[in-house]
């Protein structure tokens, strides 16, 4: 039985294992939560706060406990909001091995170099914008951070129980999120933790199911679409071939905001089952990403994490990342020759929250096209440029500049690389004798529906994460 929620500062009594939550416990970014079991600190995640610019100015304050008095580090998948901030606990002084698993351990370097190039770019242009008298940005890190954390790196597979540390063993299970997801499994004192990581809902093109757990004695289970159930996958992949049919009658371009991990390739796996269907060789479609393009390389290095129907596709052609009206572009420039197509081009690139990255600057050239259509596959947190225009904004400021919205949007719920109310909901009820649970990373609304249906259908009390608490298991 978990001894129940307190704020900090308790004083942990000895053979218990104590959870305290510093990121991603009320919002959806910045996943953190620190264990204190067997003697030992362990860190599950240390993801990046995404959001709005001020949201986003927490990434710099100081953690809230002493990096160098953390024992390890465990990650459960490649996303910025669970790794982004790893680098910056490595320049404050955390020393010790961080367990990933080998296709998020490949993925890591890819997404964090781009993380620290994005914030040496926009320190730059703040600094350029600065007034007289104003101190100078400095870049949260810097490539060389990126470069020491990952030396610190320890792959893990799938399936196999690890000693992290004296008296704390893992192991990682297949979250089917994205290429490389975890559930944690963690054991200490006698007490067994799972943490769900993101869980993906079941039958996402690729990769396998969620694996289902049978025991635990406290459960942290995200909740991201807690308040929520997708549509019909099928139904989705249908609408967006009708968007298609309907920007290539307008001759107007198709702008899908996607992460560059999972998101991105899932799009394409969808635009080869469906190439002929929906006539793409009629289209130039651009992957404007190179990070998307160094993580096809990852997925290309790891097909035995596919699961069998992803096998099977990769045995017919068209291949998913090698359609042959498939324009991979890496360079600035060939970012930038694509702004010369006023229609018949669908441009895939990121961020998939429109906060950043090359998807902005054909948001400023497409936006006020009444035939541009802006396709959202994914969740756009608050604050973000995605969920403003989500949220049906007429007019958008990007990089100081107002742009009027005339372009068509489009939110397709259900690609969604979470599961929704309903798959977290079978998840939790795989476990037997319905284990204490904590919900993190979901907004309040989301979290409490979710722990409304835990309640009624389980009988079960949930305790909602907040910065700053703790749960004992
Ligand atoms: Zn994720």
């Amino acid at each position: 039985m978990a001894g129940w929620e307190g704020d900090g500062g308790c004083v942990l009594r000895s053979g218990a294992m104590r959870i305290h939550f510093h990121g991603a416990a009320g919002e959806v970014t910045g996943s953190l939560h620190l264990v204190e079991a067997a003697g030992r600190r362990i860190l599950l995640d240390c993801g990046m706060i995404q959001g709005s610019p001020e949201q986003e100015a927490r990434n710099a304050e100081p953690f809230s406990f002493d990096p160098a008095s953390i024992d390890a580090l465990v990650l459960s998948h490649a996303h910025i909001d669970h790794i982004g901030r790893v680098p910056l606990l490595v320049k404050r002084g955390f020393r010790g091995p961080i367990f990933a698993q080998a296709a998020t351990a490949d993925l890591m370097p890819i997404m964090l170099l781009d993380a620290a190039s994005l914030a040496e770019n926009d320190a730059e242009r703040a600094n350029r914008r600065r007034a007289n008298g104003v101190p100078e940005i400095v870049p949260l890190y810097l490539r060389e951070d990126v470069v020491n954390a990952v030396e610190q790196v320890r792959k893990i597979d799938y399936d196999t129980r690890t000693t992290i540390a004296p008296g704390i063993d893992i192991t990682f299970r297949d979250a089917g999120h994205i290429l490389g997801s975890c559930i944690v499994e963690l054991w200490a004192d006698g007490k067994k933790l799972v943490f769900s990581g993101d869980l993906g809902p079941k039958g996402t093109p690729i990769l396998r199911d969620p694996t289902p757990i049978a025991q635990a004695d406290l459960v942290l289970m995200e909740s991201t679409y807690g308040d929520r159930n997708h549509r019909e996958r099928l139904e989705t992949i249908q609408e967006l071939g009708e968007i298609f049919a309907r920007a290539h009658a307008e001759k107007g371009n198709v702008l899908i905001p996607a992460f560059a991990v999972g998101r991105s390739q899932e799009l394409l796996y969808w635009f080869a089952q469906n190439y002929d269907a929906w006539e793409l060789s009629r289209w130039h479609i651009f992957l404007d990403s190179p990070m998307a393009a160094k993580v096809i390389g990852v997925y290309e290095r790891h097909t035995e994490l596919f699961d069998e129907q992803a096998r099977a596709v990769w045995q017919r052609k068209p291949l998913p990342f090698k359609l042959p009206n498939l324009h991979i572009s890496e360079s600035v420039d060939d970012s930038m020759a694509i702004n010369r197509f006023e229609g018949g081009a669908i441009i895939i690139a990121g961020s998939g929250m429109a906060n950043g990255g090359r998807i902005v600057h054909h948001l400023k050239h497409n936006l006020g096209r009444r035939n541009a259509h802006v396709v959202f596959p994914g969740y756009q947190a608050q604050g973000t440029l995605g969920r403003r225009l989500v949220d049906g904004a007429r007019w958008v400021r990007i990089h100081g500049k107002d742009y009027r919205v005339n372009a068509q949007r489009h939110t397709i719920g259900g690609l969604s690389a979470h599961a929704d109310q309903q798959g977290l909901l079978a998840w939790y009820g795989q476990f037997e004798g319905a284990p204490p649970v904590a919900l993190v990373h979901g907004e309040d609304k989301a979290r409490e529906a979710l722990a409304g249906e835990i309640h009624e259908r389980y009988g079960r009390e949930v305790f909602l994460a907040r910065p700053g608490r703790f749960i004992d298991a």
